[in-house]
């Protein structure tokens, strides 16, 4: 950042400070990487100057011959990692792929029936102030009571009841493996169509860690930057052509102009990494540190939503052992240096902006190196951080232990 620093103080000052910051806290939240050198220099490269409009070999602009390359080598491995048959790279993110996806598939006014957001649905299945809530009909379905898991039986019941065009399954905060088939049997039962939007879980997908959607979904949609550890992005895949067509349309000229050609070449950087046995193991450690987390806070006493996790999360309700609401719970631990967000639980008593739990997830400590022990440390210092909101000295200690982790496993070394 020398070039920032010498023309731009204040600015260098801030994003100096965010490094810092990145260095020295936990990071927590389920939705964020830490991404490799390699993917950072491709985000930062002077492909930010390229306006390459339309796709490889058919652009609206002259001089794309080398951004082709690039759009077709993030392409060809994507369909590689996932097994597909077709993908769209474009999207500048996970919302704007969804857009992309849903005009593909249903028109405006269309019913679906997708993830309740105060049960882990996210912001674009039909919150109403979202496009998706405002252009879409939207029903959705939840966890069950009983195990606060996803009941298909249930789905199918909702499914009968509003009859859907097209179902979305996926979620921003739920721990359990998501069975995509039994979506598509219910599905097929109504006659709808089926979007998976595996933006949390791609990574484990890519892995073989979680069943691939695109085996059974008619499209799949994801973020490139949670647990696939790429730049901030989205994509879009399929094995249908036609949809393929369509996708192609509602991404350029349906929603955006130009390509971010500098994130697709993250993105062609991070799928590579993603194809190698590396990344395999990184992702078996990301969920035996979530295991390891939600075991040990349980063992604490803190009540983890469905018992555990099955993937890189967890939801953890804290307001019945420690007192405290989520919005709470977050401020108190950022105060410690460990960074989280509150959730809402499965039905919360607390408005969305204030709920009972908080959203934890090891993606980014799992790049760091975090071991399964230093997990239940963590878990440790989140226990005696919320149990001890107005002990100086407690928190005190936990800030040196925090320190002394964040030195243990350095982060952009
Ligand atoms: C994060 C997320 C998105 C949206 O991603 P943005 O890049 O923030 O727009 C979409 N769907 C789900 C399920 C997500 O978790």
């Amino acid at each position: 950042m020398k070039a920032i620093k010498m023309q731009d103080p204040e600015l260098f000052e801030a994003m100096d400070l965010e490094k810092k910051r990145q260095e020295n806290h936990l990071e927590l939240i389920a939705s964020e990487n830490f991404v490799s050198q390699a993917v950072l220099e491709a985000a930062g490269s002077i492909l930010t100057n390229k306006y390459a409009e339309g796709y490889p070999n058919k652009r609206y602009y002259g001089g794309c011959v080398h951004v082709d390359t690039v759009e077709d080598l993030a392409r060809s491995r994507l369909k590689k990692l996932f097994n597909v048959k077709y993908v769209n790279v474009q999207a500048h993110s996970g919302s704007t792929a969804n857009m992309g996806a849903y005009r593909a598939m249903i028109d405006n006014g269309a019913v679906v029936l997708g993830m309740s957001l105060d049960h882990g649905g996210h912001l674009t299945h039909g919150h109403p102030l979202n496009f998706s809530g405002i252009d879409y009909t939207f029903h959705s379905y939840g966890v069950s009571d009983k195990d606060e898991r996803i009941d298909y039986s249930a789905v199918l019941e909702k499914a009968l009841a509003v009859k859907p065009d097209l179902i979305v399954a996926g979620a921003s905060a739920y721990s359990r493996e998501i069975d995509f088939k039994k979506f598509r049997e219910i599905a097929d039962k109504v006659d709808a169509k089926l979007m998976v939007d595996m933006a949390h879980i791609a990574g484990l997908v890519a892995a073989g860690l979680h069943n691939n959607p695109c085996e059974v979904a008619d499209v799949v949609t994801s973020t490139t930057h949670k647990t696939l550890r790429g730049p901030r992005g989205g994509i879009i895949l399929t094995n249908d052509f036609e949809v393929y067509k369509k996708v192609n349309r509602t991404v350029f000229p349906g929603i955006q102009g130009g390509p971010l050609m500098h994130v697709i070449a993250a993105k062609a950087a991070a799928f590579k990494e993603a194809l190698t046995p590396d990344f395999k193991v990184y992702q078996s450690n990301v969920i035996a540190n979530a295991k390891a987390l939600a075991d040990e806070l349980m063992r604490l006493g803190f009540n983890v939503i469905s018992g555990g996790t099955d993937n890189h999360l967890m939801l953890v309700e804290v307001k019945t052992l420690t007192g405290l609401t989520g919005k709470d719970a977050e401020e108190l631990l950022e105060s410690v240096h460990i960074t989280c967000n509150k959730n809402t639980v499965p039905n919360d008593s607390e408005k969305p902006f204030i709920t009972s739990g908080i959203r934890l997830g090891t993606p980014a400590l799992t790049t760091r190196g975090f071991t399964p022990d230093a997990m239940r440390l963590v878990a440790k210092l989140i226990f005696d951080t919320l149990m001890n909101k107005d002990n100086a000295f407690v928190l005190e200690q936990v800030r040196k232990q925090v320190e002394k982790l964040t030195k243990t496993y350095p982060l952009y070394t």
